[in-house]
């Protein structure tokens, strides 16, 4: 039996961040991988989508040449070529993640892993054991009873981004990053798109004049929007889904020859052995502490298993944490109040800390600053005028407490405020750095500018 320090279960972004962050440290590491290295979010996830849409941006600034002076007489797109790219591009991140885990020496098991008591796990009938078993295997698309997906007329996003052909019309139900991303993707190809949206705003974890913007957004594209709105039965017997829609004003029937089921995810705790070890889980998530231990000593989980948003960025924080503590270094716990969130449709949206209603139900006496791209030189010259940043600042002892923006690169324009909010700086702080002209950036001093009443461009 091979014996390691520590084993990783999966190679998401969650383990296999973990695995090169234990090697560094000078643990004996091994990773186990069902299927191709990198999880979800290399293959199935951020890294395909994103190729996506860049395709969908490039046949975007195609579309709206003459807005920028340029004659373009011949342009079209090759929808499976677009889908190549994508996969090519997962592939390619998928080959750089075994790159690294041999440069930092740790095995590679293939195959589907199995926790067994006593710190082991099975491989296909082979056991493995080590001091530390650090559970990441993921999640997959989520299910509703009434929207069982078939792969073929109801899919979740891994047919999403590989169908063969582009659908001529497309039902999207879920308006979270996931669906927004899906919609604007197949709407800016040339599909039809109805978006349904159980709760009253479309991405509805994010600010309510964010969700606006967006949803006004949307519509100037040509995406129709269902807010309020829920599937409550499709029936695809025919050529075309009829979905069932139930809305405030009664039932509608709309069709479409696809429907995208965006609905949110489940974790894949099914037959990895937690019972046999005793590990204790709640509502579809694994139970841990502050360091990713669960009830069972010697067995952690971090990632999309374990409560908390499910995003890239927070299963590798993790997995360092994990593996840190592991490693006897001394390590601060996550402060999940400062997790950047992103959707990277047109508009892009990206948040930090509370919304607005939030910081006002916590108590909080607010100063908030909003400024828009309309009044942004980059923004004219870029033609991104749709969007703002919204800061929220606590009244009394300047605190940032969030950050909210939406339109075109703000998704690279978060970093800001998250090292901002990391730093405890103050507004006054934020005023006194000086951001560069032009940029899309200035944005951000501006909206802090307008919170405390010394806006100069608008
Ligand atoms: C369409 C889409 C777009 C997304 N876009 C973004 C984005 O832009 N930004 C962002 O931050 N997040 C994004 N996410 C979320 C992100 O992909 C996940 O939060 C992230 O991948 C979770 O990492 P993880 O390591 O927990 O698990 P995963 O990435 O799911 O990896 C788990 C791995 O474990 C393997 N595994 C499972 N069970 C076993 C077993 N028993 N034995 C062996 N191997 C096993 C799986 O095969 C998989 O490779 C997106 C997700 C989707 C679906």
């Amino acid at each position: 039996m091979s014996k390691y320090d520590v084993i990783v279960l999966g190679s998401g972004p969650g383990g296999y961040v973990a695995a090169i962050r234990a090697s560094q440290l000078g643990l004996k590491t091994a990773v186990i991988e069902k299927e191709s290295l990198g999880g979800v979010c290399l293959n199935w996830g951020c890294i395909p989508t994103k190729a996506l849409l860049k395709s969908a941006d490039v046949f975007n600034y195609l579309k709206h040449a003459e807005d920028y002076g340029l004659t373009v007489k011949e342009y079209d797109k090759d929808f499976t070529k677009v889908v190549e790219r994508s996969r090519g591009v997962a592939d390619g991140m998928s080959k750089g993640v075994q790159f690294l885990l041999k440069k930092n020496k740790i095995d590679v098991i293939n195959g589907f892993g199995k926790l067994k008591p006593g710190k082991k796990v099975d491989v296909d009938g082979k056991e493995y054991s080590a001091d530390h078993i650090i559970i990441a295997t993921g999640a997959r698309s989520r299910e509703l009873p009434n929207l069982k997906q078939d792969g073929k007329k109801v899919i979740g996003y891994r047919e999403a981004m590989t169908l063969k052909t582009q659908p001529k019309s497309m039902i999207v139900v879920g308006s979270g990053a996931i669906g927004s991303e899906f919609a604007h993707f197949y709407n800016a190809m040339g599909t039809e798109v109805t978006i349904v949206e159980f709760l009253p705003n479309l991405v509805p974890l994010e600010d309510e004049d964010v969700s606006k913007q967006f949803e006004r957004s949307l519509k100037k594209a040509g995406i129709k929007v269902m807010t309020n709105s829920s599937v409550e039965k499709v029936d695809t017997s025919g050529k075309m889904v009829k979905a069932t829609v139930k809305t405030k004003k009664g039932e509608e029937i709309i069709e479409a020859e696809i429907v995208l089921s965006a609905v949110g995810i489940a974790s894949n705790l099914d037959g990895i052995g937690l019972e046999d070890v005793g590990i204790v889980t709640d509502r579809d998530k694994i139970m841990v502490n502050d360091w990713y231990q669960t009830n069972i000593p010697g067995y952690y989980a971090i990632g999309d298993v374990v409560p908390g948003p499910a995003l890239a960025h927070v299963a590798s924080a993790e997995g360092i944490t994990c593996v840190e503590k592991i490693a006897g270094i001394h390590v601060e716990a996550i402060d999940y109040g400062n997790i950047p969130g992103c959707t990277y449709a047109t508009p892009e949206i990206a948040s930090v800390g509370m919304t607005e209603k939030q910081a006002k139900e916590a108590g909080y006496e607010l100063k908030v600053g909003k400024f828009p791209f309309s009044a942004s030189g980059k923004a004219s010259a870029s033609g991104a005028k749709d969007g703002f940043v919204k800061v929220i600042f606590d009244a009394k002892y300047g605190e940032w407490l969030g950050c909210h923006m939406i339109g075109a690169g703000v998704t690279d324009m978060i970093a800001e405020a998250v090292l901002g909010r990391k730093l405890e700086t103050t507004g006054h702080e934020v005023l006194k750095a000086i951001h560069p002209h032009p940029t899309m950036s200035e944005a951000v001093m501006e909206a802090v500018a307008d919170a405390y009443g010394e806006v100069i461009h608008l």
